[in-house]
């Protein structure tokens, strides 16, 4: 297991101005930036950019998401201590850390810690982002899949918390079955790289959802069974 290296000037000051922004509010969701910095989970290529507030090349045509991204996500997802979440799009297993280090971090008891599921559907990203996750210490906190996360994860459901990280044409009916009542979902929604909005959806107890647009995004295409067809 490798240790993560925090500390970099370059990454504590890309935090420190999605603070002053305003982007990142919430002390555990800055703290676990802080904790889980991108340049540990790139390949060699893309690291000397980690610090850059942009989406980063991670092979096979895909992206790590922009850190700003990331904080609006982690925040519009209101994540709290012991929430089962279910990720959609691995990557190299950036976003999912980030997203462990609140809902189950170290100083909890083990029995009160959430856990974090994410699937990929790139088999050498499946591999890369669970290389990530053991090397650096997320083994027991992050499970990674390879596989079509538009059908979600059924086996695990149901989820507290929801978030696709590419995007998709509608909201895959799977994702809403397979999120508790009071949960939420975020999910960028629109065309293939245009035209897309991020949403957030909450399930209330009688299993209706209420939508929100948070503003205008770039993700790469959700494919897959309810993902476009490219
Ligand atoms: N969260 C990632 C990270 O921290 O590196 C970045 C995600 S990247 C923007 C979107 C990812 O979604 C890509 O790796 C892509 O292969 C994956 N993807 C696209 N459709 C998928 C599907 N149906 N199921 C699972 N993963 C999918």
């Amino acid at each position: 297991m490798t240790e993560i290296r925090e500390g970099s000037d370059g990454w504590d000051q890309l935090v420190e101005n999605l603070v002053n922004g305003g982007v990142l509010r919430s002390p555990r969701v800055i703290r676990a930036m802080k904790q889980a910095p991108r340049y540990c989970f790139l390949p060699e290529r893309s690291i000397e950019y980690a610090s850059m507030d942009t989406p980063l090349p991670i092979g096979r045509g895909q992206t790590v998401s922009a850190p700003h991204m990331v904080a609006i996500m982690n925040e519009a997802l209101e994540l709290r201590v012991g929430h089962r979440v279910l990720e959609v799009g691995a990557g190299c297993g950036w976003h999912a850390a980030t997203i462990a280090r609140v809902v189950a971090p170290e100083e909890t008891p083990r029995t009160e810690r959430g856990h974090v599921f994410t699937v990929e559907i790139v088999p050498e990203l499946a591999k890369m982002a669970r290389g990530n996750i053991l090397r650096l210490g997320f083994g027991d906190r992050v499970t990674v899949i390879h596989g079509d996360g538009s059908l979600g994860l059924p086996d695990s459901s149901p989820y507290d918390r929801i978030l696709v990280t590419a995007a998709a044409p509608e909201v895959p009916p799977p994702l809403v079955k397979q999120l508790k009542s009071g949960g939420i979902l975020i999910i960028p929604i629109g065309g293939v790289h245009l035209f897309q909005s991020l949403t957030r959806l909450r399930k209330e107890s009688n299993g209706s959802t209420i939508e929100e647009k948070l503003g205008g995004v770039a993700f790469v295409p959700l494919v897959g069974s309810f993902g476009h067809r490219i």
